[in-house]
């Protein structure tokens, strides 16, 4: 088991997940919630009650509520409307993408790890679940990940265990850590704040509802896909550390 990460934390199902996943394979899990005036606040009320019923001991919410100063988006704004799911939708970004949230968050986060002489940071961003936001691809996590180790010169590692996950396997995941009704109960992932299946309208509820659906018509070949998902990145993975 290793010693102690950052876990950045949000109250919704890709977090909780992998803050599960975090308290398996380490000893210490800090959990980092930021609340930059979200259009809900019942995200973060779910984070709190999450981490109380996990027994989190180390659980820090930041307020940086200049991000919604900065920007204009429909997540931090509460006159601006949250488009419903559209299967058509155009390949735009989304109403709801925060230019540099993840930026933000990471860049915060890795202060706070370099603070408890922490060396990895765990985020649920994950790259194939359609939502288009380019903060949460690969090849800008390792960029910025080598970006920040160089400059704190501390070889931090950026960790992303659902980046390759389709949502079904994600869902699997879950099931396989024992927590499947646990997140699917607890958590938040709606954009209008409403827990566990969400309002069933919006591309969030959308993605997470239709990947349950997935994975409860099909069990077994998702968690099979899931295994040769993890047996392949977790002997394919290139995170230099050198730095
Ligand atoms: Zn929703």
């Amino acid at each position: 088991m290793q010693n102690s990460t950052v876990v950045l934390f949000s109250g919704g199902q890709d977090s909780t997940i992998c803050l599960i996943q975090a308290m398996r394979e380490y000893e210490f899990v800090h959990c980092l919630t930021f609340d930059y005036g979200q259009r809900h606040s019942y995200e973060i009320d779910a984070a709190r009650d999450i981490t109380q019923q996990l027994g989190i001991s180390s659980h820090k919410l930041i307020n940086i509520s200049v991000l919604n100063d900065l920007s204009s988006c429909s997540l931090t704004r509460k006159h601006l409307l949250v488009s419903n799911f559209d299967a058509q939708q155009d390949t735009d970004l989304p109403d709801t993408f925060v230019p540099g949230r993840n930026i933000l968050f990471l860049t915060l986060a890795s202060i706070y790890a370099y603070q408890l002489k922490v060396e990895t940071l765990i985020t649920g961003v994950c790259e194939t679940d359609f939502s288009g936001y380019p903060d949460c691809r690969n090849d800008f996590i390792l960029a910025l990940n080598t970006a920040i180790s160089l400059g704190m010169s501390k070889a931090l590692i950026f960790k992303t265990p659902l980046m390759w996950l389709t949502k079904s396997e994600t869902w699997a995941l879950a099931d396989t850590l024992g927590v499947l009704d646990f997140v699917m109960h607890e958590t938040v992932t709606c954009y209008h704040g409403i827990k566990s299946d969400g309002c069933r309208q919006c591309n969030a509820c959308h993605l997470r509802n239709t990947g349950l659906r997935e994975y409860l018509d099909n069990s077994n070949a998702i968690k099979h896909s899931l295994y040769n998902k993890q047996n392949l990145y977790q002997t394919n993975m290139k995170i230099d550390t050198s730095i």
